[in-house]
């Protein structure tokens, strides 16, 4: 509760002084919670200018049983803030509007004033035209639209919130030939949560402020995170830009986030033109109080909006702080990671997940005072400008690839609490640590009378900074927290109501929710980086696969592609199914010989005081057996080497998925098992490139993805196969 009441003090917008001020505090707070070496004042500001200029970086850890340490460093990348906003309606050749919007929260009595309302990376400029409404502006929504002709080409979109990425709606947009969009947020999202329901609007009740408004990146998440000058390379300060035309991850068209009493005007303009929104699809119409029915427009009246931002190609420098504990293996790593920076406040969105992570910061700093190492090396890092589109983590994760190879699992955390669902989303590896570490944690939302039920974790696509370590360097991955489910009191997304009075007031009132995030994430990164064989199950990832190949059959049922493609590609399948199955029956050997090893391990240890991990460290001998048995000591070398290739294997089957050239028009997506949806940017989508070419290119493109993913697969099953190394003999 004091560590989110203090990172939730003030704003902390990335690449602002409040925000690098947060880095070098956390740096100190888990520095002194380590109690690692602290940089003296006069350094630290020197430690933040150095690294951004030269790329002089902390980036190998310290020798193995090294100390604690902490440090910060810099990235200096694109980002633009608001300079001036506005919104009109009017009627067709009058000459002054008759509604203007009010592109503002109302300040809330002895709150301070917040962040104003607008969109990173949004493009400066005015539009004007006619408004569409495209409910959550998907692909498919606009495809119905143009199946109705509607005309968007020149108009306005009006977007709800939901569904595909905010960048991807304005991206769609832009495509079907809209100047500007408005993305608003609908009461409909809301669940039974809202005011039509008898609910207070915050702050007086769970309901939506209307006046509320959702901030966010409008970048092409999809495309490519990170500074969208530098794709594939880090953001040094003297690193080569290409012009803002060039970077295909950047908007087209300017943007604003509205609030549902301001979408209100724009509804009801549109009422009577177009089509209905019901008769157009499911789930069209929403729920904005005094508009009784939704309609597609063109509306008559004219919309104009005016988005002033700051250059875009300016760049601003950014900060990551970061905590390192050195295990008794270097080459071994785990990698804890939550971001930093907020749109406004973050009481949520970050501070909750900030606030957890140092709760394991504080748990893992209480266990090596008292002399306890883990097995592995931990890397805790906090990112900034996230935000704007995962700017730091991908930064990091293009300038460190030769560093990452040592990482086993990158365990990440963002918003920790924001209602009452706990939830994961996991590579298929790890899904089975996370709900095994689940099952062993008090559930708060029983009292503590049951421990928590996790659903299944389910794949992870994007929209948070696991991205660059999973999609992009094949590490595997995993995401963890409480979101809010529909009968939970509305969560202020990005809004300046997402602040540490409402998660007191609403979202976590005990803490109790934050307490038992913090052990689930810290119980996952102890075994992670402690369990003599890594906890990555690599025979429950190769079951997956199967699961991933049936939905693609699925898509090519249903495409009824051309007959000899068709039948080109139903053999392509085969073969991959071929892979798959290769891959089957290597892991589950891979993950019987782990388990045999941990064994023999066990029972060579059971006649001895020391744990293998001291036994590691000390390199101590254990005392010979008599009747000229073979030295335990020798066997127990024998084994420790026979689980680091194990270990080697199970680290490698991740990345095994990672193709050099990428996912088709947008190759910095590696991923070839799972990446961000096209359309979607949040949501994943399993054998991205099969599948979309099958759901998005008419086909073109499935036969050469399914060729590369069975080569990949053929690879990946050669891998994880024992190599008959000489320890495997004798162990
Ligand atoms: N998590 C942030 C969001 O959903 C940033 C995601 C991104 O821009 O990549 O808006
Ligand atoms: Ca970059
Ligand atoms: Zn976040
Ligand atoms: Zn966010």
């Amino acid at each position: 509760r004091e560590a989110l009441r203090r990172y939730t003090s003030r704003t902390h917008v990335a690449g602002t002084a409040a925000d690098r001020e947060s880095a070098l505090a956390l740096m100190m707070e888990w520095g002194t919670a380590l109690d690692a070496d602290l940089p003296a004042p006069d350094k630290r500001e020197e430690l933040l200018f150095d690294a951004g200029v030269s790329g002089a970086r902390c980036a190998a850890p310290p020798h193995p049983l090294g100390e604690p340490r902490v440090w910060t460093d810099t990235y200096s990348s694109w980002l633009n803030y608001p300079v001036s906003a506005s919104l009109s309606l009017s009627e067709p050749g009058a000459a002054s509007p008759y509604w203007t919007a009010a592109l503002k929260e109302d300040v809330l009595p002895g709150a301070a004033e917040g962040m104003p309302v607008f969109h990173g990376y949004s493009k400066s400029g005015s539009a004007s035209g006619p408004v569409v409404y495209a409910a959550l502006c998907s692909k498919k929504d606009f495809e119905r639209l143009a199946a109705l002709g509607v005309e968007v080409k020149g108009a306005v979109t009006l977007c709800r919130y939901g569904g595909p990425f905010r960048g991807l709606k304005v991206r769609a947009s832009a495509d079907a030939g809209a100047v500007g969009t408005l993305i608003y947020s609908d009461p409909a999202e809301d669940g039974e949560m809202t005011e039509a329901n008898g609910h207070a609007a915050y702050p007086d009740g769970p309901a939506r402020n209307p006046s509320s408004v959702q901030r966010g990146s409008v970048q092409a998440l999809s495309i490519a995170p990170g500074d969208a000058s530098t794709i594939g390379y880090p953001s040094y300060r003297n690193a080569t830009r290409p012009a803002p035309e060039d970077c295909d991850s950047l908007p087209a068209i300017p943007s604003l986030p509205i609030s549902y009493a301001d979408a209100k005007a724009l509804l009801v303009a549109l009422q009577g033109h177009g089509t209905r929104a019901k008769d157009v699809g499911e789930n069209w119409e929403g729920k904005v109080p005094g508009v009784d029915e939704y309609w597609t427009g063109p509306s008559e009246h004219i919309a104009a909006l005016d988005n002033q931002m700051t250059d875009i190609a300016e760049t601003h420098d950014i900060w990551n702080a970061y905590a390192l504990i050195p295990g008794f293996l270097e080459d071994e790593l785990v990698v804890i990671g939550n971001h930093r920076d907020a749109w406004t406040f973050g009481g949520a969105d970050p501070s909750s997940g900030t606030a957890t992570t140092s709760e394991v910061v504080k748990a893992l700093g209480a266990l090596t005072k008292i002399g306890w190492r883990p097995l592995r090396t931990i890397l805790i890092a906090s990112w900034d400008a996230e935000e704007y589109g995962l700017i730091a983590s991908t930064e990091f994760v293009e300038d460190y690839p030769k560093f990452l190879e040592r990482a086993v699992a990158y365990l990440n955390i963002d918003v920790a609490v924001a209602g009452s669902q706990i939830d994961a989303q996991a590579s298929p590896s790890l899904a089975g640590l996370m709900l095994d570490a689940a099952a062993e944690i008090a559930d708060p939302e029983t009292n503590g009378t049951a421990n928590i039920k996790l659903e299944y974790p389910g794949p992870l696509g994007s929209g948070s900074d696991f991205t660059g370590f999973l999609q992009h360097l094949g590490i595997a991955s995993t995401n963890v927290g409480y979101g809010r489910k529909k009968t939970d009191p509305v969560y202020h997304y990005h809004s300046n109501y997402d602040t540490f009075e409402w998660m007191e007031q609403f979202g976590d009132p005990t803490f109790e929710r934050h307490l038992a995030v913090s052990k689930l994430l810290g119980l996952t990164a102890l075994r992670t980086a402690s369990a003599l064989t890594v906890p990555i199950d690599t025979a429950a990832y190769a079951k997956q696969l199967s699961v991933y190949l049936g939905k693609v059959d699925k898509l090519v049922d249903e495409a009824k592609l051309p007959h000899v493609a068709d039948a080109r590609l139903r053999k392509d399948l085969h073969k991959l199914g071929g892979a798959i199955k290769k891959v089957q029956h290597n892991a589950d050997k891979l993950e019987k010989r782990k388990a045999h090893l941990v064994k023999e391990v066990k029972a060579l240890l059971s006649g001895h005081k020391k744990g293998y991990t001291e036994l590691l460290a000390q390199q101590a001998p254990l005392k010979k057996h008599k009747h000229g048995k073979p030295d335990d000591s020798e066997r127990l070398r024998a084994l420790l080497l026979a689980i680091r290739d194990a270990n080697a294997a199970s680290k490698a089957f991740e990345r095994g998925f990672i193709s050099k050239h990428g996912l088709p028009l947008r190759p910095w997506y590696r991923h070839l098992g799972v990446a961000p949806g096209r359309w979607l940017g949040y949501g994943a989508t399993t054998f991205p490139a099969l599948t979309e070419a099958l759901t998005l290119d008419g086909g073109k493109g499935a036969s050469e993805a399914a060729q590369e993913l069975a080569e990949k697969l053929e690879r990946l099953a050669h891998t994880i196969k024992p190599h008959g190394h000489p320890h495997f003999a004798h162990a």
